[in-house]
């Protein structure tokens, strides 16, 4: 397994072709909006490190046998599923924003079922070229970006019947060696943090729409790949002297729109070529696996409810009966959240390749709270903290020879708290929940994984209603009348 420091070296090395705010940025490593989303992916790294998480952020691999990062390992078990959600909450209490490297853990997941699916059924050898692939992932200690979401122009037509086909990515050269592929992923996280994009159709394809059907990766540094770096709201705080205003000090997460223009992909590395059939499988496999991963919210969770107490003591309201029951929903909000990714991991099962699938319809479940839920726990710490957290002076201010001594003095807590602390707790529950990391904590817990509707399409798909009336009508003693 890479060290952290090791890990950031490697991205150094990458060729990337990156844009931000019109410029193309050279060194991502080392730019200060990027920075503190690349130190969330290092602790991926590091936490693997420590021996007290060993057992929760590593795992056995199943090809090679080696201890390798649980990020790269595919599940073999119902433990192993239960220690991914724990993972996933691990993580987000120690980085409080998406450390985005969960996309390409559950797309090579996906991919290890899908794989061996399609050659059951046609004869092909892509779950060797697959396990190939993993195994050099694997070895290497890689982080891979996932990209699935199209671009998708006028939503209410097919890939082929959109007025620019390039709006779905498609192949569009066939050669000896491998395929040429053209088209975008949007939202991809962590995109300038990872080694390889790992790319995915976006719906399920039907025969008109084969050429949209495929799987592949590619380093991520590939000839003809541009990322275009995705604004957050007051990222620019990140330029400043001070690092107060930033909340969140150290870490972050980003995304992006990543243009694939004309890129070649060896045979090697492709997936799934125009078996439509299996787009829906890949997709739904993925979108259950990276649902569950919603497990980082209730990490991030932790971390915002530890600043609502936090900051309702410096403010001495703590014992008022309705902030200790704000705060108690709070905590129940969050661990409801909890339950819902660790029983889809307990109710999970083997596939035919051997991997062991979280239950779909929990994992839905699950999502479908994470739409909701952070939002109702940021509207609670925005009470509890007051409007300070909107009309707060800045660390400059604070810092001014002039006004410094007004807002130490005004805006100080009960007895021995400082405003100094008043504010760093003030703006890391900005951050959380309307600052950069509200990215990821909210916009993304409702978009993420699936908007909410296509959540409840699964849902309704999954559920066995029949059972549910047969029951209903066994205990009232109907008897349905044949015609
Ligand atoms: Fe992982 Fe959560 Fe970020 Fe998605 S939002 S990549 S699940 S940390
Ligand atoms: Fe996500």
């Amino acid at each position: 397994m890479k060290t952290p420091e090791e890990y950031i070296e490697s991205i150094r090395k990458l060729n990337l072709n990156v844009y931000m705010f019109g410029k193309k940025i050279s060194n991502t490593v080392d730019n200060p909006i990027l920075k503190p989303s690349l130190n969330a992916v290092a602790m991926t790294y590091s936490m693997a490190l420590k021996p007290e998480f060993q057992d929760i952020m590593t795992a056995i691999s199943h090809i090679t046998g080696k201890r390798i990062n649980r990020f790269t390992h595919i599940h073999q078990s119902i433990d192993d599923l239960v220690k991914k959600s724990k993972m996933g909450r691990l993580m987000g209490s120690h980085t409080g924003c998406c450390f985005q490297r969960c996309v390409g853990m559950d797309a090579l997941n996906a991919l290890s079922i899908v794989t061996y699916d399609i050659d059951a059924k046609y004869g092909t050898h892509y779950n060797k070229r697959f396990l190939k692939y993993l195994e050099y992932v694997q070895e290497n200690d890689l982080v891979c970006a996932g990209a699935m979401t199209d671009t998708k122009g006028d939503r209410s037509l097919p890939p082929h019947k959109q007025s620019d086909p390039d709006l779905y990515l498609h192949v569009v050269e066939e050669r000896k060696d491998g395929i040429v592929v053209r088209g975008a992923k949007a939202h991809l996280t962590g995109a300038v943090n990872s080694h390889e994009i790992i790319v995915m159709p976006t719906i399920t394809m039907r025969e008109e729409d084969k050429d949209y059907a495929i799987s592949f990766a590619v380093p991520s540094d590939t000839k003809g790949i541009t990322y275009i770096i995705g604004r957050q709201a007051s990222d620019t705080r990140k330029l400043e002297q001070g690092k107060m205003d930033q909340g969140n000090v150290s870490f972050g997460g980003h995304e992006a729109l990543t243009i694939f223009d004309d890129v070649f992909v060896p045979w090697e590395r492709v997936f799934m070529y125009k078996e439509y059939e299996f787009s829906g499988k890949l997709v739904e496999q993925f979108a259950s696996y990276h649902r569950q991963s919603y497990a980082c919210k209730v990490g991030v969770g932790d971390v915002l409810i530890g600043a609502v107490q936090t900051i309702a003591e410096y403010n001495g309201v703590d014992k008022a009966a309705h902030v200790k029951d704000k705060i108690i929903e709070m905590n129940h909000l969050n661990e409801t959240l909890y339950c819902g990714c660790i029983a889809c991991a307990v109710e999970g099962y083997r596939e035919a390749s051997g991997t062991y699938s979280v239950d779909a319809l929990l994992a839905n479940v699950h999502k479908q709270n994470v739409t909701r839920f952070p939002y109702e726990i940021s509207r609670l710490a925005q009470d509890i903290a007051g409007g300070l957290v909107v009309t707060l002076p800045s660390e400059e201010d604070l810092k001014s020879e002039e006004v410094g001594k007004l807002i130490r003095k005004y805006l100080a807590g009960k007895q021995h708290v400082s405003a100094e602390n008043r504010m760093k707790v003030l703006r890391l529950i900005e951050n959380l929940t309307i600052g950069t990391a509200a990215v990821g904590y909210l916009t993304e817990s409702l978009h993420g994984a699936g908007s909410p509707q296509a959540q409840r399409i699964m849902i309704s798909r999954l559920v066995d209603m029949k059972k549910k009336q047969e029951l209903a009508k066994k205990l009232c003693g109907v008897k349905d009348e044949t015609s």
